[in-house]
Formats: C-alpha cells, structure tokens, sequence
C-alpha cells in the first residue's frame, strides 16, 4: 500500500469536474485517505513548487496556482504513486493518452487539471506539506 498526494488544480475545479476526476481514482483502486478545498498563497505555491523555481514557467506556475481553490486529496492504494500518475497522463495533455485525466479535463501545459506526486519519497514530503498526520485516515 502507498500513499500519493493529488491536487485537483484551478482550471478543473472552475469547470466543476471535481467529481469526475474523483470518480476515476475510485474507480481505478484508489482509496481517498484526506481530502480538502483550498486557497494556495503566492507563498504556499512557491514553497510547493520550490524544486521547480529556476525554471522559466515559474512565475506563471504560482500565478496559475494561486488563481483559485484548488482540492488536495491523499490517494492510498497498491502502488498508489505509479497508478496515480498514469491515470492523470502526460504533463503536456496535448501528448496525453486517450482516456486519462489530462487528456480528458486539461486545456494546456500549464491548466493541466491535476498534479500528482512523482516518487514516494516527494509524495510523503508533499502530504505532511498540506496535511497534519490526523487529517489523513
Ligand atoms: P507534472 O509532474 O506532470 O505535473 O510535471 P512537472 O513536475 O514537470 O511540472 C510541474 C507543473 O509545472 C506542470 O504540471 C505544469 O503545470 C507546469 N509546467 C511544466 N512545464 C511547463 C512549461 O513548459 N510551461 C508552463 N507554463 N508550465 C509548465
């Protein structure tokens, strides 16, 4: 069993699909563990993205993340970080396969619907980021 973390990000919460991304981790074998709606800072966005802040799209990472509520879940489930990964599909949802979340939800590079921790090692650095150990059950 694993845990991954998932953020449902602005442009799929504005376009009221949360339900339907929540149905496809529910309906591939993955249990959700803690689940929240937020408002993510300019500071929370940054500290989150950290890893990618020299990056060129930076600013226009924090910006877009920043832009609304987004939902926070844990996804626990037999190698939840993997299954979680190929269910939402390629960064860029123009190079998503057919079916996945991305593919199905996302407008662009940077609205691409959902984020999903990529190693078990983030995705334990990620979930203690938003959750406190008695939120995640
Ligand atoms: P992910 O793990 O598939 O979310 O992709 P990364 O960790 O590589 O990048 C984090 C997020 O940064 C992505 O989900 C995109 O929203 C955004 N991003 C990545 N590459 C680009 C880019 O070239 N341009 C823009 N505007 N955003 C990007």
């Amino acid at each position: 069993m694993e845990k991954t973390l998932s953020i449902i990000k602005p442009d799929a919460v504005a376009k009221n699909v949360v339900g339907k991304i929540v149905d496809r981790f529910e309906s591939n074998g993955l249990r959700i563990a803690a689940m929240k709606k937020i408002q993510l800072s300019v500071s929370d966005a940054g500290k989150f993205y950290e890893v990618h802040a020299q990056r060129p799209f930076f600013g226009e990472l924090v910006e877009f993340m920043t832009s609304g509520p987004v939902v926070v879940m844990v996804l626990e489930g037999e190698n939840a970080v993997s299954k979680n990964r190929e269910l939402m599909g390629a960064t860029n949802p123009k190079e998503a396969d057919a079916g996945t979340i991305r593919a199905d939800f996302a407008d662009s590079i940077d609205a691409n619907a959902v984020h999903g921790s990529d190693s078990l090692e983030n995705a334990k650095i990620e979930i203690d980021f938003f959750f406190a150990g008695r939120e995640v059950l």
